[in-house]
């Protein structure tokens, strides 16, 4: 007998009342064949990786077979999709139940591109093999960068063709998640018009979540609280590092505070906030520039959904709302300001730090500088080498940068250290992604994804190694495009 994979699993989401999900069962696909897998991430969950790489446990990662304790599910909910209200659910995912790690953390197992489900509307419920390889590597990519993310576990194909405009092949990815609660799942109880099927989503998050919020004064108002300012750190994080999500819908955001939802995102490369992506962002609703603000309206939109559970007077529960809202600009701008400051190797804070780190930013776009590679330049002492040298602009910036950090009590080499820790010296470059991903599903060579995965496994190396995905393209990327969901 094969050994075991050591599924252990709780199914708290299945105990909920039936409206918030529909009961599935296997869709098997004809011949799954696995092509990515993260061991350190088995570990992790307390998984046998040795076991799940045996066809046996294939077959749970290809959806084919549930394991024992898993109830398999695809969750209801809703989401302003670019501002218009939608009634959606997993169209094409499947939870089968939620890994009990061994230090006690739960974290749910969902498989990508399963098959069809009761919320596929018009879809076919499946995942093409590029696009479930790009969130393995962008998801992977942003855990190691440091950023609150769901994970991947695995990467198989189906052998079945699906049909994308063009044929190509069909699979399946194992999405790791604290939950898929989203601001979404809140939107669709609120939408079903029961205060009390939001009472029992709003119970569910803030056990599984914040448990110790229970014991506050208040506890639906500490959960919006806690939202708002793990979604203010996550942001703040994606600006730092120059992420585009690229599909902030509200049934992208998730109450855990992870990044959700590897669609058409990409890094930016020259800094531009108004950088886009997404082939169907026409008005660019979710350029870089405004997920700060996006994610202030998808948070409202939370809010209303919790009105009725904060204050007996709905008047007092708008304004409680509306005053925990006003609360994330602040937050925001003081996590960014943090982190930048931190990137500058910056250790204590000044009066005129904003206005000192938005000259730099100015600079950079009036100049189409690349955002990683400038930070990567200053961290390395190289600062001719951005594109804005020799402006005398810059070289003022460079002078009044000697003398900020001369006012500071840590040494150059400390400062410098600090820079190290907070600029990454790789990012998912996108001609590199589309690179390995061109070689994997054209040629079935998957070398390139593989290096490149663990080329981005330490962002803040500087090795040397690292100095050739450092390069931007030639032909700059104005123009790149992504695709949504496919
Ligand atoms: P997204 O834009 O990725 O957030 O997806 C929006 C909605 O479309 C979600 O409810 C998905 O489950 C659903 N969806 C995306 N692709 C498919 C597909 N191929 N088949 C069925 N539903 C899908
Ligand atoms: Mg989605
Ligand atoms: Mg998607």
């Amino acid at each position: 007998m094969t050994e075991q994979a050591k599924w252990n699993f709780d199914n708290s989401y299945a105990r909920l009342p039936q409206p918030f999900f529909a009961r599935l069962k296997p869709n098997p696909v004809r011949s799954p064949k696995l092509v990515l897998f993260n061991e350190p991430l088995a570990t992790v969950l307390g998984l046998n990786g040795e076991a799940l790489q045996q066809p046996e446990g294939v077959a749970v990662l290809a959806g084919n077979v549930i394991p024992e304790g898993g109830e398999a599910l695809a969750q209801a909910y809703a989401g302003h999709q670019f501002g218009h209200f939608t009634m959606l659910g997993d169209g094409r995912a499947l939870l089968i139940g939620e890994q009990i790690t061994p230090d006690g953390n739960s974290f749910d197992i969902q498989l990508k591109g399963s098959g069809r489900t009761p919320f596929s509307r018009g879809g076919d419920g499946r995942a093409a093999l590029g696009p479930m390889l790009r969130e393995f590597l962008i998801s992977e990519a942003m855990h190691a960068l440091g950023i609150p993310t769901t994970r991947s576990l695995a990467v198989v194909t189906t052998g079945e063709e699906i049909w994308r405009e063009t044929e190509l092949p069909g699979a399946v990815l194992t999405r790791v998640a604290k939950s898929h609660l989203r601001v979404g799942t809140f939107q669709y109880a609120a939408g079903r018009g029961e205060v009390s099927d939001v009472k029992t989503l709003a119970d569910y998050a803030i056990k599984r979540h914040y448990p110790e919020l229970a014991e506050s004064e208040n506890p639906y108002l500490s959960l919006l609280e806690q939202v708002i300012s793990r979604q203010a750190n996550l942001i703040s994080q994606w600006q730092l590092v120059g992420f585009v999500h690229g599909v902030m819908n509200t049934d992208n955001m998730t109450i855990s505070g992870e990044t959700i939802d590897y669609g058409p995102c990409a890094f930016m490369d020259t800094y531009d906030p108004a950088t886009v992506f997404s082939s169907i962002d026409t008005q660019g609703r979710y350029a870089y520039g405004n997920q700060p603000q996006i994610a202030n309206w998808n948070l409202a939109r939370f809010a209303e959904t919790l009105v009725p559970l904060l204050a007996e007077d709905e008047t007092k529960g708008v304004e409680m709302a509306q005053s925990a809202i006003e609360g994330f600009k602040g937050q925001y701008v003081s996590n960014w300001l943090a982190g930048m400051r931190k990137k500058l190797g910056l250790f204590n804070a000044e009066d005129g730090d904003k206005d000192f780190v938005e000259k730099l930013l100015r600079l950079m776009h009036e100049h189409e500088a690349d955002y990683t590679n400038t930070f990567r330049l200053l961290t390395l002492g190289q600062p001719e080498k951005t594109a804005m040298n020799g402006t005398a602009e810059f070289s003022e910036w460079l002078e009044q940068w000697q003398q900020r950090q001369s006012r500071q009590a840590q040494t150059k080499d400390e400062a410098m250290k600090l820079m190290r820790t907070n600029n990454p010296a790789v990012i998912p470059r996108n001609h590199r992604v589309e690179e390995a991903l061109a070689a994997a599903v054209d040629e079935e060579d998957d070398s390139l994804v593989k290096q490149l995965i663990a080329v981005l496994k330490e962002p803040y190396a500087y090795s040397e190694e690292q100095e050739r995905y450092a390069k931007v393209p030639e032909r700059c990327q104005h123009g790149y495009v992504t695709y949504c969901g496919t």
